[in-house]
């Protein structure tokens, strides 16, 4: 038997989350890797699926998780054997697929791949998808050829998961970054991450003209809705902002003016079902750049139990940084 949170849904279609026993009977047969969960996450698209808030469970019941890191218990997938450490991050898991918020899952070993050279399960999962997906927003502003003298970077966000690994990772790039945030009380810590800059995420909440000042070379943005529109009338002649995320709002209210007259670049970021070898690189590249101090600095490790009561936090924004959820504390 092993603990799992556990969800299913009420008769008035709310979601019901509770911490429950489980065995490995109840976990889906068409898994082929049986792994030990050592450490998961709170993502924002967790704390959807454990409050019901979004529809983002999608098979009932389920247990909600999608990241995981620990060691292959056994497996039939040639890539695999009992030992191996991975890392799960996405692939619908947690929403159609049982996943990591547990002691014990059963996965797809496609899905998975090897933790990088001295990197922990613990380390990985205060990276998460978050923090995988910062890398992938920071890798397209690269790959679009926005460089360090380029000017500022603009982080949307940046008191949240993607935001605080986002800061960390482009500052120790040597890019100038100015973070966007609610939490203003919060600005000597973004500063500890490396921001530059701190500015008030008012500035760019509220709906604004298709065309404004330039600013920003770059943005990772995870809030969407008119902080993203705003961001996009901001951006410099040729810069690039990469967007991954909906805090704000899952709308777009802006216009075409960015794009016809200031050939700005929009890059959309998925980490869900980014392919295998996009996911290597990225997650090799966490372990060589993430500076391990800045990463304890945004991460907060909590229980399954604390996953219940951290779910609805992490939607009202009140989650600074990372939470790493210690499965078997
Ligand atoms: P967090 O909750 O940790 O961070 C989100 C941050 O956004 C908050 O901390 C807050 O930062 C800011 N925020 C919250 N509400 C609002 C609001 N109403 N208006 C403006 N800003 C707001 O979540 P994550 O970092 O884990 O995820 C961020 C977003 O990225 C989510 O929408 C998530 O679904 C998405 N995402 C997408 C992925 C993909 O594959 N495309 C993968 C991972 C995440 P502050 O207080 O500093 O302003």
């Amino acid at each position: 038997m092993f603990n799992a949170i556990l969800l299913n849904k009420n008769e008035d279609g709310t979601t019901n989350a509770r911490i429950t026993q489980l065995d490995d009977g109840q976990l889906p047969a068409d898994g082929d890797v049986t792994v030990r969960v050592d450490y998961s996450t709170i993502n924002f698209k967790d704390g959807l699926a454990i409050t019901g808030k979004s529809p983002v469970v999608r098979k009932w019941p389920m247990i909600p998780g999608i990241d995981g890191a620990g060691e292959v218990v056994a497996s039939s997938h040639p890539d695999w054997k009992a030992g191996d450490a991975f890392i799960l991050n996405g692939w619908g898991v947690g929403e159609v697929h049982m996943g990591c918020l547990a002691q014990r899952a059963k996965l797809k070993g496609d899905w998975l791949i090897a933790q990088p050279a001295g990197m922990t399960s613990r380390t990985a999962m205060a990276i998460g998808t978050a923090g995988y997906t910062a890398m992938l927003c920071a890798m397209a502003l690269q790959e679009q050829g926005v460089a360090k003298d380029s000017g500022d970077i603009l982080v949307t966000g940046a008191s949240g998961g993607v935001g605080s690994v986002a800061i960390s990772i482009l500052s120790t790039w040597g890019y100038r970054v100015v973070a966007s945030t609610g939490k203003l009380g919060e600005a000597d810590y973004l500063k500890s991450l490396g921001a530059a800059d701190v500015i008030d995420r008012a500035e760019l909440s509220a709906p604004g003209k298709p065309l404004q000042k330039e600013r920003w070379a770059g943005v990772v943005d995870s809030v969407g809705s008119h902080t993203l529109a705003n961001a996009l009338a901001q951006t410099r002649y040729g810069g690039t902002v990469a967007a991954c995320g909906l805090a704000q709002g899952m709308d777009l209210p802006t216009s075409v003016a960015p794009f016809i007259l200031r050939g700005v670049k929009l890059i959309g970021v998925d980490s869900v079902m980014a392919p295998k070898a996009r996911r290597v690189d990225a997650w090799q590249r966490l372990a060589r750049d993430l500076d391990p101090a800045k990463l304890d600095r945004i991460t907060q490790e909590i229980t399954l139990g604390d996953a219940l009561i951290h779910a609805k936090d992490i939607l009202e924004g009140k989650v600074r940084g990372r939470l790493v959820v210690n499965v078997n504390a």
